[in-house]
Order: C-alpha cells, then sequence, then structure tokens
C-alpha cells in the first residue's frame, strides 16, 4: 500500500473540504502542514491550516534542506512542504496526504515515485468559477488570476495517477479513499 497520497487541482475545487472530511471520519490519516509566505485569512490560526513565515524564513528553510517541495503559486506567494513531519510520518507506517499545488505534484513524483498523485476536478469550469466567486474570500483581482491558473492546472491533470470529479464532497472523498487503500 503506497503511503503518500498527493492531491492537487485547481483552486476552488473543494479539496480543502474534500480533505477535511477525509481526516475527520480517518483518524489514523495525517495531513501535512505546509509553511507559506501568504498572509493568513480571517479565522487561520499559526500551525494549523499553514505555517505562515517571512520571506527570510522560507529563503532559510529551502538553504538548510528543510522543504520536500515547494513552489510559488498564484504568481506571489510561496508554499512548502515541511520534509521532517512526513518522513516521520512515512517512517511509522501511517497514511499521509499532501494538499499542494501541481509544480509541487510534480517534484514529490520525481523524488517520490512511490507517491501516488490524485488530481481533484471539478465537474465543468463554470462551477469552478461559481464556487470560486461565491467562497467570497478573494478580491475580483485575485479571482482572475486564481481562474487563469486553474485552466493551466486543469490542462496538466494527465500528470497523476488518478482523476476524481468533485461533484459532492462525501462522493469525493470516499474515492479518494478507495484510491489510497487499493493503489
Ligand atoms: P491557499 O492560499 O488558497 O490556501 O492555497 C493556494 C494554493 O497553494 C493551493 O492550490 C494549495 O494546494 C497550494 N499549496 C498549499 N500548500 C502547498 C505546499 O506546501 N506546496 C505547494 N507546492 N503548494 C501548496
Amino acid at each position: 500500500m503506497t503511503r503518500l497520497t498527493v492531491i492537487a487541482g485547481p483552486t476552488a475545487v473543494g479539496k480543502g473540504t474534500v480533505v477535511r472530511y477525509l481526516l475527520e471520519h480517518n483518524p489514523d490519516i495525517q495531513v501535512s502542514v505546509s509553511a507559506t509566505t501568504r498572509s493568513p485569512r480571517v479565522g487561520e490560526t499559526n500551525g494549523v491550516e499553514y505555517f505562515f513565515v517571512s520571506n527570510d524564513e522560507f529563503d532559510r528553510m529551502i538553504a538548510n534542506d528543510e522543504l520536500l517541495e515547494y513552489a510559488t503559486v498564484h504568481l506571489n506567494n510561496r508554499y512548502g512542504t515541511p520534509r521532517g513531519p512526513v518522513e516521520r510520518a512515512l517512517a511509522a507506517g501511517k497514511q499521509m496526504i499532501l494538499e499542494i499545488d501541481i509544480q509541487g505534484a510534480e517534484q514529490v513524483k520525481a523524488s517520490m515515485p512511490e507517491a501516488n498523485l490524485i488530481f481533484i476536478a471539478p465537474p465543468s469550469l463554470d462551477e469552478l468559477k461559481k464556487r470560486l466567486v461565491g467562497r467570497g474570500t478573494e478580491t475580483p483581482e485575485e479571482i482572475a488570476i486564481r481562474l487563469e491558473t486553474a485552466e493551466i492546472e486543469l490542462a496538466s491533470q494527465g500528470l497523476f495517477d488518478h482523476v476524481v470529479i468533485n461533484h459532492e464532497v462525501a462522493q469525493c472523498a470516499q474515492e479518494v479513499l478507495d484510491l489510497m487503500q487499493s493503489s
């Protein structure tokens, strides 16, 4: 059984909700907490959703080889997966999920080919736009940038081991779980 699962997909496809659902229903699964240089959103806590770090701190983590992968996402913010917790979880035989962008997914596949890459896709691009606007957490400029990135991301699903369409959270999470258990 592959224990490292990478979940990626376009912005606002509902990856975060699917991952939260999986964790709530499967206490043995762990999720990696990424480091990011973006500012916390209202309600986000350092160390829970992300480790919120400065650009200098992010540079230091790269220089010390503390990140398993990292990427600049949506043109301006950097995100990376701390290596230590992933290696410790895998060594302890735990299932670990990384919810990261496509550039990061490719880096993980290159360094850990046994990782299972799952792409979460929206039912359609129109539905994705509706979800992004409905979420109400981004400005119109940010929405435009994220939609541009989303179109590029949708074109890269062929790099993934599996594609799961998120029609509905519970169904999508179950399909991901089945893939985690059968791969
Ligand atoms: P958000 O700012 O909405 O929380 O996340 C923006 C994007 O960054 C999402 O596509 C998310 O998957 C990606 N992301 C979050 N953490 C990481 C990470 O550690 N590495 C990479 N490469 N992307 C990440």
